[in-house]
């Protein structure tokens, strides 16, 4: 027999809201990412920051207090399509590298992304919301994903399968498919990103990324980064602002041959669809249902140290949040006791003070969501 403690977890997980924020100096943060030179505006397409072609912006705001940190560039379907022609041009010569050299410009990327390490937490926060210690911890993250496949890119082999006919040799051959379209959202701004662009570019694709509108700056400084460890102009673009014309641009276009996608399951149900009339490879990382389960015979400070971190890291917004956690009879009354003693204990705030466990969520939406 379980007993259920779901309602007043996810309750408690969702007090974060503008109140209760203290004031923090954000404008000596902007200008420490300004001062790098990270702080871009606008869309990357061919090597160049461009504007939208009908100069529209859209406001990025920092969920802690509501200001506006930056106005982007708002595009849509022209850009999105001038961003796949660049990357299906810089196709031809990307893809003729060898692995070795593709290898060394992930490399440099993955240090500069490291050598910036804080900047880019600091960007993350302030556009995210999440406490610098995690946003820190991301930078490393996301990092690792260009190192690893910076490292990868050297080992993708085919494969010699044993014939059904004598007279014949059969051979897998590894190719890299064209230009990647992937499609991010604002939970992991650098993380997500760098997960789907690094495998990419490792075996030769180009890429089109479209950040969410939440979160463009830290995935437009990300992108600098990596024109600066010298991955060429054109196999990196970035396009945001309008996510349907942006989306639908991405499916219709012939030259992408894949679509990466991470977010809600509406969506990701869209772009399955959508690419089936150009018949496109499809990877799809959507929202899910977690449950953490707490045993009789668990240790409690392990099993509320566990489940504090699956329902609040990121203030309850990754995709493996324990949206319901079940706890057996025996152990009960002492687990729930336990938990909402941590729960209490947890300092909600803005993410660039250091007390601060949990950030604001991303936007209003997501207070008000049930
Ligand atoms: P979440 O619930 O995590 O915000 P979404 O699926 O709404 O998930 O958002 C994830 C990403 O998908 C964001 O970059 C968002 O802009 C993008 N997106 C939303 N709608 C569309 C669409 N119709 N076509 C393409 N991308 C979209």
């Amino acid at each position: 027999a379980r007993h259920i403690l779901a309602a007043s977890v996810s309750a408690s997980s969702r007090v974060a809201s503008r109140r209760h924020m203290g004031s923090v100096d954000a404008g000596a943060a902007m200008e420490k990412i300004r001062a790098a030179g990270l702080l871009r505006t606008r869309g990357l397409i061919g090597g160049k920051w461009v504007d939208a072609y009908d100069g529209k912006t859209i406001e990025v705001q920092n969920p802690a207090t509501g200001e506006v940190l930056a106005n982007v560039a708002c595009m849509g379907n022209r850009e999105t399509a001038d961003a796949i022609t660049s990357a299906n041009t810089t196709f031809y010569t990307w893809s003729k590298l060898t692995a070795s050299e593709r290898s060394k410009a992930l490399r440099k990327w993955h240090d500069l992304l490291m050598s910036h390490k804080e900047e880019l937490a600091l960007l993350m926060t302030l556009e995210q919301g999440k406490p610098m210690k995690e946003a820190l911890g991301e930078v490393n993250y996301g990092a690792s994903f260009i190192e690893f496949f910076a490292e990868e890119a050297k080992r993708v082999y085919g494969d010699i399968i044993p014939p059904t006919l004598a007279d014949r040799r059969l051979l897998v051959l590894k190719q890299p498919i064209g230009v990647v379209g992937a499609i991010t959202p604002w939970n992991f701004p650098l993380a997500m990103i760098t997960r789907k662009v690094g495998p990419a570019l490792a075996c030769g694709c180009t890429v089109v990324v479209k950040p969410s509108e939440f979160t463009p700056l830290t995935a437009l400084a990300a992108a600098d980064l990596a024109l600066q460890a010298g991955i060429p102009a054109g196999a990196l673009n970035v396009v945001m602002g309008n996510a349907p014309e942006i989306g639908d641009e991405l499916m219709q276009s012939t030259q992408v041959r894949k679509i990466t996608f991470t977010g809600s399951t509406a969506v990701g149900k869209k772009l399955m669809a959508g690419s089936a009339n150009t018949v496109k490879k499809v990877s799809l990382e959507l929202g899910g249902n977690a449950p953490c389960i707490v045993f009789d015979d668990a240790d409690i400070d392990v099993a509320v140290k566990g489940s504090l971190a699956a329902k609040f890291r990121n203030s309850g917004q990754t995709c493996v949040c324990a949206n319901r956690i079940l706890v057996q009879e025996g152990i009960y009354e002492k687990f729930a006791s336990a938990f909402v003693k941590a729960v209490q204990s947890l300092q909600v705030g803005n993410g660039l003070e250091e007390s601060t466990s949990q950030g604001p969520l991303i936007n209003e939406a997501a207070v008000q969501k049930r």
